[in-house]
C-alpha cells in the first residue's frame, strides 16, 4: 500500500490520490510517457481537488494539452546544449557556467524549459563531473558557478557537499549559486546537514528558489528557506509568469511580498519559454509588462523581479520591460527625456546635453 508520504510517479497515483478523473487516464499515460511526472506528498497536499482552476494542481497535474507541441516550440528553448563544451556544463557567458551535477527533481513542472532532458538522464558520471570540474579550473574567467539541473538539492548531503567543496577549492570562482525547488516541494531535505553541505568558506554562496505562487511557501516551506537564511546563505527568488497560475495583479503580488517575508529577494519573473507543450501556460509580453506595470505601482521595490525572456537559440537572457523611459524632440538642444512614475504619470527630465 501507499504510503501518504510517497512521491506520486503514476497516472494510477494521481487517480487514486483523487487529483485526476479516471476517465483521463489514457490521455495522461501518453503525457508521462513523454514528460516525467512526480507530485511529492508535500505538493499533493496542497491541491484542492475540488477547484478545477487550482493554480498548483496546474503546475504538477499532467494535462492532455502537452501533446501538442507548437511549430514556434524546441526541445531545448534555451540552447544549452550547443553551449555545451564538456557534458554537464554549459557556458553562455564570459564569466560564469552552468553546472548540472544531476538532471532528477523532487517534482516535475509541467512547463519546464528542460521537459525533454529532466527525469531521463540520471547523474553525472565520477568522470564526467571530474571532467566538468576540469573544465571550470582551465577557465579562469569562470566568477560564479550555477549549479541546477535537474534540482541540486535532491543529491544527498555527501555528494553536494563534495560537489561545493571541489568548486570552493578554485581559486577564480568566488560565487557558488544554488538553483533549486526543493525548500517549497520537500521541504524535509533542508536538513542541517544539507545546509552545512552548501558552505564553502571564503566563497559566498547563493540559493535561487524556484516558486510560482504565495500558497507554495507553507509554514514548512517557510522553515526550509529560514533555515537557509539563519545559516549566513542569502536567497533570491525565480518564478515563471504562468497563465491560470500567477498572471494577476494580485496573485503575483502576494507571492512577491510572501518572498520578501521569508527574506528572499525576488530575482526574475521569467517569460514563459517556448517548450515543447506548454503554449497553454505561455501569456503574451504585453500581458507581462502590464503586470510588472501594476507590480511597480502597488508593491515596495524589495518586491520588484526582474521580467526576463531567454533569447531562443541559447542567445541569453534579457530583461524586456516595461521601459518607463523615452527619449523625445529633435536633435536642435530640444531633445529630452520623458521618465514614467509609478501611477502611470509622465515627467520631463531636463533636456538632453
Ligand atoms: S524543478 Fe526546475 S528543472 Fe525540475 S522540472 Fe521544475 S522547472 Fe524543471
Amino acid at each position: 500500500m501507499r504510503s501518504a508520504r510517497q512521491t506520486l510517479r503514476r497516472p494510477d497515483d494521481l487517480i487514486a490520490a483523487g487529483l485526476m478523473p479516471r476517465e483521463r487516464r489514457s490521455q495522461i499515460e501518453e503525457v508521462a510517457a513523454r514528460y516525467a511526472l512526480a507530485l511529492t506528498a508535500d505538493v499533493a497536499g496542497l491541491i484542492d481537488p475540488a477547484d478545477p482552476q487550482d493554480p498548483i494542481a496546474r503546475q504538477f497535474v499532467p494535462d492532455p494539452a502537452e501533446l501538442h507541441t507548437r511549430p514556434e516550440e524546441m526541445a531545448d528553448p534555451t540552447g544549452d546544449d550547443s553551449h555545451s563544451p564538456v557534458e554537464g556544463i554549459v557556458h553562455r557567458y564570459p564569466d560564469r557556467v552552468l553546472l548540472k551535477p544531476v538532471h532528477v527533481c523532487a517534482v516535475y513542472c509541467r512547463f519546464c524549459f528542460r521537459r525533454e532532458m529532466v527525469g531521463r538522464r540520471r547523474a553525472l558520471s565520477r568522470v564526467q563531473l571530474d571532467a566538468a570540474l576540469a573544465y571550470i579550473r582551465a577557465h579562469r574567467e569562470i566568477w560564479e558557478v550555477i549549479l541546477t539541473g535537474g534540482d541540486p538539492l535532491v543529491l544527498s548531503p555527501r555528494r553536494l557537499a563534495a560537489i561545493v567543496k571541489a568548486l570552493a577549492a578554485i581559486e577564480h570562482v568566488k560565487v557558488i549559486r544554488v538553483h533549486t525547488r526543493v525548500p517549497v516541494v520537500e521541504p524535509a531535505r533542508v536538513t542541517s546537514a544539507l545546509v552545512r553541505a552548501l558552505e564553502a568558506p571564503g566563497k559566498a554562496t547563493y540559493v535561487v528558489l524556484h516558486a510560482n505562487h504565495a500558497r507554495e511557501l507553507t509554514p514548512k516551506a517557510r522553515v526550509a528557506c529560514a533555515r537557509l537564511v539563519d545559516a549566513g546563505i542569502p536567497m533570491l527568488s525565480q518564478s515563471v509568469l504562468l497563465r491560470g497560475v500567477n498572471d494577476e495583479a494580485a496573485v503575483l503580488g502576494e507571492l512577491m511580498r510572501a518572498l520578501v517575508e521569508c527574506r528572499i529577494k525576488p530575482y526574475y519573473l521569467h517569460h514563459g519559454d517556448l517548450a515543447p507543450g506548454t503554449a497553454h501556460w505561455r501569456t503574451g509580453i504585453d500581458e507581462g509588462q502590464a503586470l510588472m506595470r501594476a507590480l511597480r505601482g502597488r508593491l515596495s521595490g524589495l518586491c520588484q523581479p526582474a521580467y526576463v525572456l531567454d533569447i531562443p537559440g541559447g542567445h541569453g537572457k534579457s530583461p524586456i520591460g516595461p521601459n518607463y523611459l523615452a527619449r523625445v524632440g529633435g536633435t536642435n538642444g530640444t531633445a529630452r527625456y520623458e521618465v514614467e512614475d509609478f501611477n502611470g504619470r509622465r515627467h520631463v527630465y531636463p533636456p538632453v546635453a
